[in-house]
């Protein structure tokens, strides 16, 4: 029985809110990056854990942490989520990193099919910069903007 482990980006779930409903369903049907195991082994989601946020310039050296957690409960491969693969600038530096300290890891690229990228890299930015539709703000409470969803009225 094949023990995954999932790496997954710490901006994606914090920032945007990502309920990795498509990883966990090609997990769940063997779909996507997860088509490629055997039909008759089941797969045994081990755990899952996110990079800990954009390293800078400590590059991707902090990686192996978030791993080794991973590792110390027996994982055999470890998927990187498709938005991971897709969106890190990070990515290649993880995999180098990762395979040098866990060489016994089997590493797969991607959790569900890969979206349109082009598509996919402008939904990210808007996501971030919030143009569009801007967001509230604190100066919005401080400038008695702010619009309240409730029957509460501010005084
Ligand atoms: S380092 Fe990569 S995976 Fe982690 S938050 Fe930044 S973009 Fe996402």
């Amino acid at each position: 029985m094949a023990k995954i482990g999932i790496l997954g980006c710490d901006s994606t779930t914090r920032s945007m809110n990502c309920v990795m409903i498509g990883c966990f369903g090609n997990l769940r049907e063997k779909k996507g990056s997860f088509a490629d195991y055997p039909k008759d082994e089941p797969l045994n989601l081990i755990g899952i854990i996110h990079c800990g946020g954009c390293p800078t310039a400590v590059g991707a050296d902090g990686i192996w942490q978030k791993v080794k957690a991973l590792t110390d409960y027996g994982i055999d491969s470890l998927h990187l989520t498709s938005c991971l693969v897709q969106i890190c600038p990070f990515k290649d530096e993880f995999i180098k990193t990762i395979r040098k300290d866990f060489p016994q890891l089997n590493i797969v690229e991607g959790t569900h099919p890969f979206h349109d990228i082009d598509a996919f890299k402008k939904g990210i930015r808007e996501l971030v910069s919030q143009r569009a539709v801007p967001p509230q703000r604190m100066n919005d409470l401080v400038f008695k903007k702010i619009k309240i969803a409730s029957d509460d009225k501010m005084d």
